[in-house]
């Protein structure tokens, strides 16, 4: 065997296998202290291992929380001093953000760690979800990136048995950062991606096979996501044909950039023909790293990509740009499947869309070992050493019923362990933690498809009760209503009243909106609300609307205005002939707060007598009430 290795800070590399041992700073990666070395096929080997035993490593997952944060004062309160696994299920309630929610304010105001967690908590993740109208901030500890890293090691062997040759080009993945803050403790309180972009581990990731980005580090890690997002499209297009594959975490993040190439492009091709950077491009880390990259003009490239960007339709743009990219990586289940006609449109189904993972701030949860199904059949396997996870039950043969309330006590020996979920049932996901959350419920919904070896293989059906989601807001029938409560006073002046409404994700323009239907009613037929009551209607209901929706909007606008469609007396009621005629019961017959049929929305859209927009942007300030 050949023993001559190029050894780098980064990895070895074995020049003629090609195989790398992932090494940061001449150090092994160590996860529950044991030293993951990494290689293309030991990852494939090591999914086999965790698949044919999930019980097994399950268990031995949950001993390993216990023994590290046995002696936290959340775990003694319930367990005293015992680690026993049947004693965490016996007097370990399963519980919603609110029951740790008092710890972490704690934290954050400076008390120990040990409250949650045996290991010092080294950073506060913001998650997309809310709780009270504010962001959950989560835990985590130095150990958690190790275990995103040996998570995210797993998705390339995955693919690359499908799609060889991925360690000839470069990939167009699209990154971004958000600001971070520091909670009064001084920890600092960020998103998870932005925790994993600014690391070492990130920072040192092997490059070679698969890792060859199109975007330099400084342009990920940049905070103004516009020059982020330029730069990186940009690096895309003068790589265009080396590109071998594209992506962003989330499919609405990948459309939006596809929306800002289509505003951009021109200066794309000026910035590529000159071999200059646009001049809105002020931070000096983006005009170095950048200006490297356009190092000298280049008029044929510049020709092509306007060319391409030139034509009047943009269906197929993406082959055309990226002509070898032999597929796009990005979640297209849950609440991003409403994004897979606009990428078929632009891929013009010539590139395979391809959701790899299944993770979340608390918790990366799994991958999908078919990564080239078509994405309606995408499901995930769970990774079981990456917590402990038990189920809610929530229906059996195919039928779906959410019996247990989204904050009620669930009676604890109603939870099922990994290994004993049944095909076709539905459940809720409860996570377990090696960073202070136990028996978590994550509010998320996933059905049972089938197994791989003994491990379950699960969709992602939906997030418990979220009715509206255009990017990473999550908006519930309860915060709706609320939100609505609070904008039709607004009508009352004018003898007004909202009679019903109903609410879609309209996603067929980028950014995508929300869009309420009214139904109006007068109480006399002199007085009309005029357009600007309406337009602040659609303020209000913003305004009210909670702070990761505001965010969206306002700071990161992937969101765009919401509209109000006032629809003609009498819709309503059409509409509930509609479900009825398709089966539905008339006595248990309620408005559905969200539509998703075509059908439904088609009849709406046939209704409307005007529409308005919210005027400006609702308020969002980058802070978090401690
Ligand atoms: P966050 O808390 O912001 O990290 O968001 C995590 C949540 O995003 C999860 O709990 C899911 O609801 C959703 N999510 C993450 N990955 C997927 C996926 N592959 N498919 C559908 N939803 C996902």
């Amino acid at each position: 065997m050949r023993s001559a290795s190029i050894c780098l800070l980064l990895g070895c590399i074995d020049v003629e296998k090609k195989v790398v041992h992932l090494q940061l700073f001449g150090h092994c990666l160590f996860m529950d202290g044991k030293r993951i070395e990494y290689r293309g096929e030991e990852a494939l080997k090591e999914i086999e291992r965790m698949t044919i035993m999930p019980d097994e490593i399950q268990k031995d997952t949950l001993k390993k929380i216990l023994t590290k944060n046995g002696e936290t004062e959340y775990l003694k309160k319930y367990m005293g001093v015992s680690r026993d696994i049947s004693d965490f299920k016996s007097y370990v309630p399963v519980v919603t953000y609110k029951s740790f929610r008092p710890y972490i304010q704690r934290i954050m105001n400076g008390e120990d760690s040990s409250l949650l967690t045996g290991d010092p908590i080294t950073e506060m993740l913001s998650s997309s979800g809310t709780s009270g109208g504010e962001p959950k901030l989560v835990p985590s500890i130095a150990e958690d990136l190790n275990r995103r890293t040996f998570f995210y090691n797993l998705i390339l062997p995955i693919i690359n048995q499908y799609v060889p040759g991925l360690d000839d080009g470069k990939a167009m993945c699209l990154y971004f950062v958000r600001t971070e803050r520091s909670a009064p403790c001084g920890l600092p309180i960020r998103s998870v991606l932005t925790g994993y972009y600014k690391s070492k581990h990130f920072k040192c990731r092997v490059r070679i096979p698969f890792h060859d980005d199109t975007s330099p580090d400084p342009v990920i890690l940049c905070n103004d996501i516009n020059q982020s997002m330029y730069c990186q499209l940009l690096a895309g297009l003068v790589h265009r044909q080396q590109v071998c594959r594209l992506g962003a975490i989330f499919a609405s993040a990948f459309l939006r950039s596809v929306s800002f190439l289509e505003q951009n492009w021109v200066n794309f091709c000026d910035d590529i023909r000159t071999g200059t950077l646009d001049p809105s491009i002020t931070d000096p880390e983006c005009r170095s790293s950048m200006m490297a990259i356009l190092s000298f003009p280049n008029p044929t490239l510049a020709k092509e990509v306007e060319e391409i960007c030139g034509q009047t339709s943009w269906k197929g743009i993406l082959w055309r740009l990226w002509p070898r990219a032999k597929y796009i990586d990005a979640v297209l289940t849950g609440s991003m499947a409403q994004y897979i006609p606009a990428l078929e449109f632009y891929t013009e189904g010539k590139i395979p869309l391809v959701s790899t993972m299944y993770a979340s701030s608390e918790c990366y949860f799994g991958v999908n070992l078919k990564p080239f199904c078509a994405p309606e059949d995408v499901s995930y396997t769970l990774v079981p050493n990456m917590g402990f996870f038990e189920f809610i039950p929530l229906g059996e043969n195919g039928t779906l019923v959410m019996d247990i309330g989204k904050d009620e006590e669930v009676p604890k020996r109603k939870l099922v362990d990994l290994a004993k979920v049944k095909v076709g049932c539905y459940y809720e996901l409860v996570v377990t933690n090696f960073s202070g959350l136990y028996r978590y419920r994550m509010g998320d919904v996933l059905q049972v498809t089938g197994f791989h070896n003994r491990a379950p293989q699960f969709r992602f059906i939906c997030r418990r009760s979220v009715v509206l989601s255009v990017d990473s807001d999550k908006t519930s029938e309860e915060d709706l209503h609320k939100s609505v409560t609070v904008a039709k006073k607004l009508l009352e002046p004018y003898d007004a009243l909202l009679a019903e409404y109903t609410t879609y994700a309209d996603t067929s323009s980028l950014p995508g909106h929300y869009v309420l239907f009214w139904e109006i009613v007068y109480h006399n037929l002199v007085t009309q609300v005029d357009a600007s009551v309406l337009q602040e209607c659609c303020i209000a209901v913003e305004e009210k609307l909670d702070y990761v929706y505001r965010r969206c909007r306002t700071y990161d606008k992937s969101v765009g205005p919401l509209e109000i469609r006032v629809v003609k007396s009498g819709t309503f009621l059409a509409l509930m002939d509609l479900f009825i005629s398709q089966g539905g019961s008339i006595s248990q017959y309620k408005t559905p707060r969200c539509i998703t049929s075509a059908s439904a929305l088609e009849l709406l859209n046939a209704n409307v007598e005007a529409s308005f927009f919210s005027p400006r942007y609702p308020t969002w300030i980058n802070a978090v009430q401690f």
